[in-house]
């Protein structure tokens, strides 16, 4: 069995996790933004952990041409905004409208051609893997350096905030305390090119697809609320091994959606 860690916290005071609770659990507020409608929590600190802020646009003075074809603008060709990196370009450029879930836009908004192939790789996680993450799998878990063990359920919570884990006991684990996220393979050891893919992985944090091995559990390092004493969780997949190695690979997903939230 093999560790490889697929995630590092910075520990900076996100906006995320800031402790405020609000009498309405999870209200949803319509904004709107240059950009289009975003439908956003009522409280910001209920604010998706994968959720990205809306970029500053490029100002206009700035940008005489399109940034990606050069070509000049003036009162035929028009400048045009891409809603997720913020710079400018011509229509031909910037034509494609793609949902952007991350900005909570209601509606798929314009954007470059870099940033609509990053986001339509997005929605596929919204689609499915999401979907995987809060359907949940059967873990067989262990808290800490103790000895006991038990099954339970873990899923993500509708908000995407927290880890619900449910057994005999329930606790919970907040996404933006994460510290490390280590997945466990199961069978042989990785092939020699998989070792590399993980290498670059610990240096970009980018989570690699690639790999022969199966996921078979994770080890996660986590603080609770207002304490500053990590806590470690080692999940090992329970009697449905293909659903929990599936929640297994989502999860991975969504450890480089969570890196870039809290980078960004
Ligand atoms: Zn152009
Ligand atoms: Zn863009």
């Amino acid at each position: 069995h093999t560790y490889f860690l697929v995630l590092r916290s910075k520990w900076k005071s996100n906006k995320a996790s800031c402790g405020k609770m609000s009498s309405v659990p999870d209200g949803k507020k319509l904004v709107r933004s240059p950009s289009g409608l975003r439908m956003v929590p009522e409280n910001g600190a209920f604010n998706s952990p994968f959720s990205l802020c809306e970029p500053q646009w490029v100002p206009d003075k700035e940008c005489p041409s399109c940034m990606q074809c050069n070509k000049k603008f003036d009162f035929l060709t028009r400048k045009h905004h891409c809603r997720r990196c913020g710079r400018c370009f011509c229509d031909k450029c910037c034509s494609t409208k793609v949902a952007l879930p991350r900005m909570c836009f209601v509606d798929p908004v314009r954007q470059c051609g870099e940033c609509s192939r990053i986001s339509q790789k997005e929605v596929e996680f919204y689609d499915k893997q999401l979907k995987v993450l809060m359907g949940g799998g059967t873990f067989i878990v262990t808290s800490g350096t103790s000895e006991k063990s038990e099954t339970m359920i873990c899923r993500l919570s509708n908000n995407h905030r927290y880890l619900f884990l449910d057994g005999e006991s329930h606790f919970e684990v907040e996404l933006t305390r994460i510290s490390s996220m280590q997945v466990l393979t199961d069978g042989s050891a990785p092939e020699e090119n998989d070792i590399q893919s993980y290498t670059s992985l610990l240096d970009s944090q980018y989570i690699s697809e690639g790999g022969n091995s199966r996921a078979s559990g994770m080890l996660l390092h986590y603080k609770r609320m207002g304490s500053l004493d990590p806590q470690q969780l080692r999940m090992e997949a329970g009697d449905d091994k293909k659903t929990a190695s599936s929640w297994l690979a989502a999860m991975h997903k969504a450890a480089k959606l969570l890196y870039e939230a809290r980078d960004q």
